[in-house]
This record gives structure tokens, C-alpha cells and sequence, in this order.
């Protein structure tokens, strides 16, 4: 008798046979009453949920958060105090490709941090890069349709991307940082993590901060070019889930230098740029970096499906101690990414085992899907509304975070006038890269126009001018080169007339902006 467990049905009856089907002769039909053959067919083709409309592929792990300093002057949160070890998953991911893409392509990366405190669960969601393409969140769905597929021809149109990116200069920061070195990480190990929107920090005094979370990769920042992505996307697809899952499996356990900025609240007011806007940084000359602790990844998912594709990260999960500001994306993401996960994983998300807190969890939601482990937690039967005289839960009003002051008339406010969208982008341009590295920036931007119609990569190269001339001049000088190469007229394919080029035919393009 061999000692492996026994083959069982779903509900635990003993399975005879998982190799020959029920039929009336040796040569079928089959009979119905083969309900196992029926449950493995209905089985499989229920194995996939619905994927993130964003961020659908993903690599993931599990590690610790370890706070090294003394923030109680800032922060309540008991995970932020000095000595504080608290266990976290984090998920990296691409942006636009489904959850088959490759995982080498140029892209903006997810890093989701969620962190399992022992007063609730705290997710940190942020990426690769310190700020974003929009500023408004009316923005964000038309802008996330210009990343995915052409709604006729299926296919990624930089058509699309470059008209929106060049009708919204609001977005030049973030595209050239995704056009830098900085946009093609060697490995999720190999990049920094940033929480991107301001946050706020509050003591126990009630007095509040503006912060900003910055995590350093103590890997090195890594990148490689256009040409060695498509080398490597060539011979595998699954090139990061490779690195990152084979390092913690031979015992290399990545980490992160955890740092924060921190704003007075009041200085917000004076301050010379909007601090809660996601499309600009707070320059680390005004406001400097503290060490606070680091991260490290040092357990693998037992299971994928389980612990990093079902895992819900959402920015409305916050702390005592730990709060959002007035950034109106992260408002908005306060609201979807909780939504996309009740889309996703069923109403009761919050109860699958990678996403249960590992605090005690009381509170009144009832019944619904995925309410496998019974959505009341109250204690007694009878506690099933609240207030009641049952001794059910009752509400932590010490939980309760300082007011958030706001003033002014509720309007529209535009939100492309009287901002300078061209100072930061210029500071990273002039004063960060070296020349290399522009001239990289340069031929990634020029390759990716490829195709593009003209007036809009005019209207483009307006934009790069106001950053700066050699910004410009050198985009324009590798696009002329590249478009040469690839036989186009730089300047044949207008967006309108009886061409073969018109917005959403991509027929003429290079295949994705990740090609030079
Ligand atoms: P600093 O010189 O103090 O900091 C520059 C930062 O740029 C460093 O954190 C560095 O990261 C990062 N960096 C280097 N190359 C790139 C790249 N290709 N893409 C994105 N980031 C890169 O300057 P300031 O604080 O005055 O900011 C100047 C510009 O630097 C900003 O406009 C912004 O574009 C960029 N930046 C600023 C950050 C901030 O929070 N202030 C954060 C990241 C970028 P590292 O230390 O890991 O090498």
C-alpha cells in the first residue's frame, strides 16, 4: 500500500476512479451520473476570475517591515514605532499588460505593500516612480483606455497614448521618467518603491503631518535597455517572477530601505506647489529624507492563485496613527481599488486567508459572497444591528484621527491652469541624469514617436521645448533617425485625411513603445 493521501470528491468521498470516464459501452456515450468527470470539466472552467482592469501581472512575496527610528513625535501607528517588526506581503507588477504579458516591457511598476499591523491591516500601494501621469482622477479611466487595447483593431495604439499624454502636460514628469533608464527595472529586487500621493501621519496629540514614503532598493537601482528587454522577453516571458521567486528560494532575501518626508500641516499652505498634487515630488533639498527602517522579502507564496493573485491591496485600508490627504487621485483610489476587489473577489474579500488581518476582527456586515467564515464577528447571535444590548461591538472613539481642515467653494477647479508642469521634469532632466542617460531618454522617446502622426508628436516636442531645447532637439533628432529606419516619412502620417495612418490604425506602427 502506497502511503500518499487518498484522491477524494470536493465533499470528501472516497474517488475510484480519476483515469476512465462512465459509459454505457467500452466506445461511450458517456452517462451522466459520472457527476466527477462533470465536476473536473465544471472545475476548469471556472479557474480564472476576473483580472485587474490594471496591474494584472503580478510577482509576489511575503517579509517583514522592521522600524529602526523613533517616530512617536508623528505617528500613533504601532507599527511605525522604533522596534516595531510587523509581517507584510508585497506585489509588484506591470501596469498595462494582461496577465499573460511579458514581464520585461517598458511600463510603469506597481509596488503594493500591505502590512499585517496588530491594529488592522495597512496597505501601502504604490509604484516604481514618485509621481503619475494625471492629477485628476476624472482622468484616470481615459487615460488607462490609452494604454490598453484599441476598441476595433485590438491592438496597443501609441496613437492614443501620445494624443493623450500631449493634451495633458500634466503628464510629462512621469513620461520621462517611464522613458529614462528608470522605466525598465532588471527585476522587481531592482527598483525603488514609492507611496507616490502624500499621506498623513498623526500622534497621539492629535497633531497631523503630510508625508511622503520612499522605499530604496538596497539592490541597486538596475535597469536595462530596449534591446536587452527584447533579448531576454525572447527567451522568457516570466522574467521577474523567475528572479524574484528563485532568490528567496536559494536564500537571497531582497530589502528595502524604508525613509519618509515630512510636512508640517500648516506649511502646506504656504508651500510654493501644490504638495497634494501626484504629478509633482516634494525636492528632498526642502524636504529631506529620514531613515525610518527597512523591508525584506523572505517567504515565497506556497501558492500563487492563493497568496498574490487573490491578494487585495486597497489604499482605504489605514491605521490609527496613519491617514490620506486631500490628493484627489488617492481620494479616488480610496474608493475604486476596494470596489475592484468586491468586482474581483466577492463582497467579503477581507475574509481570503492573504488578506485576513491578524488582529481580531469585529463588525456588523452581513451575509453576501465570499462569506465563508460568517461576516458577523460580534460575539453573539443576537448583536446583529447596532446599537443593541447584547454586548456587541462597540466603537473605538480614540480611533478617531484628527480633524482634516478644508475650506473653499465646492467647483470644478481646472486643474491644468496655474500649475507648472515643466520645472520638475527640467530638475530631473538638467540636474539629475547625466548626459548618457538623456541620450537614452532621448532615443527611447524617439523610437516610441515612431509612426506617430505628426501633429501630435508636434505638440509633443512643444512640451519637451518648454522643458528644455536639448530635450527637444534630441527627441526629435532619434525620432527623424528611427522614423528613417523604419521607412516613414516623419512627416507623411497626419492624424486626418484619406491616409493609411488614421488614429487607431496601427497597421504602419511600430508593434509597442517598448520598440526602437
Ligand atoms: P535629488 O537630486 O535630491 O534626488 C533625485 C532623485 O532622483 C533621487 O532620489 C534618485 O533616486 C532619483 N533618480 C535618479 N535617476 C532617476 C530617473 N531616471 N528617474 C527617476 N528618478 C531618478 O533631487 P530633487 O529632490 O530636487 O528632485 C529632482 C528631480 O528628481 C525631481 O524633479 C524628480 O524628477 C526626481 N526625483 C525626485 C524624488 C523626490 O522625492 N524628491 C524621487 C525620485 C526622483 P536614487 O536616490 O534612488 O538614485
Amino acid at each position: 500500500m502506497s502511503n500518499n493521501p487518498k484522491l477524494t470528491t470536493t465533499s470528501g468521498a472516497p474517488w475510484p476512479n480519476n483515469q476512465d470516464s462512465v459509459t454505457a459501452g467500452e466506445r461511450g456515450p458517456l452517462l451522466m451520473q459520472d457527476y466527477q468527470l462533470l465536476e473536473k470539466l465544471a472545475h476548469q472552467n471556472r479557474e480564472r476570475i476576473p483580472e485587474r482592469t490594471v496591474h494584472a501581472k503580478g510577482w509576489g512575496a511575503h517579509g517583514v517591515l522592521k522600524i529602526t527610528a523613533d517616530l512617536s513625535k508623528y505617528t500613533k501607528a504601532k507599527a511605525l514605532q522604533a522596534g516595531a517588526e510587523t509581517p507584510m506581503l508585497a506585489r509588484f507588477s506591470t501596469v498595462a499588460g494582461e496577465s499573460g504579458a511579458a514581464d520585461h516591457e517598458r511600463d510603469v511598476r506597481g509596488f503594493a505593500l500591505k502590512f499585517y499591523t496588530e491594529e488592522g491591516n495597512w496597505d501601502l500601494v504604490g509604484n516604481n516612480t514618485p509621481v503619475f501621469f494625471i492629477r485628476d482622477a476624472y482622468k484616470f479611466p481615459d487615460f488607462i483606455h490609452t494604454q490598453k487595447r484599441h476598441p476595433k483593431t485590438n491592438m496597443r495604439s501609441p496613437t492614443a497614448m501620445w494624443d493623450f499624454w500631449s493634451l495633458s502636460p500634466e503628464s510629462l514628469h512621469q513620461v520621462t521618467i517611464l522613458m529614462s533608464d528608470r522605466g525598465l527595472p532588471v527585476s522587481p529586487m531592482h527598483m525603488n518603491g514609492y507611496g507616490s500621493h502624500t499621506y498623513s501621519l498623526w500622534n497621539d496629540k492629535g497633531e497631523r503631518y503630510w508625508v511622503k514614503f520612499h522605499f530604496k532598493t538596497e539592490q541597486g537601482n538596475k535597469t536595462y535597455t530596449n534591446e536587452q528587454a527584447e533579448r531576454i522577453v525572447g527567451r522568457t516571458r516570466e522574467g521577474y517572477q523567475e528572479q524574484l521567486f528563485n532568490s528567496i528560494k536559494d536564500g537571497y532575501f531582497p530589502r528595502w530601505k524604508m525613509q519618509i518626508q515630512v510636512m508640517e500641516e500648516l506649511e502646506a499652505e504656504n508651500c510654493a506647489f501644490n504638495p497634494f498634487d501626484l504629478t509633482k515630488v516634494w525636492p528632498h533639498a526642502d524636504f529631506p529624507l529620514m531613515d525610518v527602517g527597512y523591508f525584506e522579502l523572505n517567504r515565497n507564496p506556497e501558492n500563487y492563485f492563493a497568496e498574490v493573485e487573490t491578494a487585495a491591496f486597497a489604499p482605504s485600508n489605514i491605521v490609527p496613527g496613519i491617514s490620506w490627504s486631500p490628493d484627489k487621485m488617492l481620494q479616488a483610489r480610496i474608493f475604486s481599488y476596494a470596489d475592484a476587489h468586491r468586482h474581483r473577489l466577492g463582497t467579503h474579500y477581507d475574509q481570503i486567508p492573504v488578506n485576513r488581518p491578524k488582529c481580531p476582527v469585529h463588525h456588523y456586515h452581513k451575509d453576501g459572497e465570499m462569506n465563508v467564515y460568517g461576516g458577523m464577528k460580534t460575539g453573539n447571535p443576537n448583536a446583529y444591528y447596532e446599537p443593541n444590548s447584547f454586548n456587541g461591538p462597540v466603537e473605538q472613539r480614540d480611533a478617531q484621527e484628527p480633524p482634516l481642515r478644508v475650506s473653499g467653494d465646492a467647483e470644478r477647479y481646472d486643474h491644468r491652469t496655474g500649475h507648472d508642469d515643466y520645472s520638475q521634469p527640467r530638475a530631473l532632466y538638467e540636474k539629475v541624469m547625466t548626459q548618457d542617460e538623456r541620450d537614452r531618454l532621448h532615443g527611447n522617446m524617439g523610437g516610441a514617436l515612431v509612426g506617430v502622426p505628426t501633429e501630435i508628436v508636434e505638440r509633443w516636442m512643444g512640451h519637451l521645448k518648454q522643458v528644455h531645447p536639448d530635450y527637444e532637439a534630441g527627441v526629435r533628432a532619434k525620432w527623424e533617425e528611427k522614423s528613417a529606419e523604419a521607412g516613414y516619412d516623419p512627416n507623411g502620417l497626419p492624424i486626418t485625411g484619406d491616409t493609411p495612418h488614421e488614429a487607431g490604425d496601427e497597421t504602419p506602427h511600430e508593434p509597442t513603445i517598448a520598440s526602437e
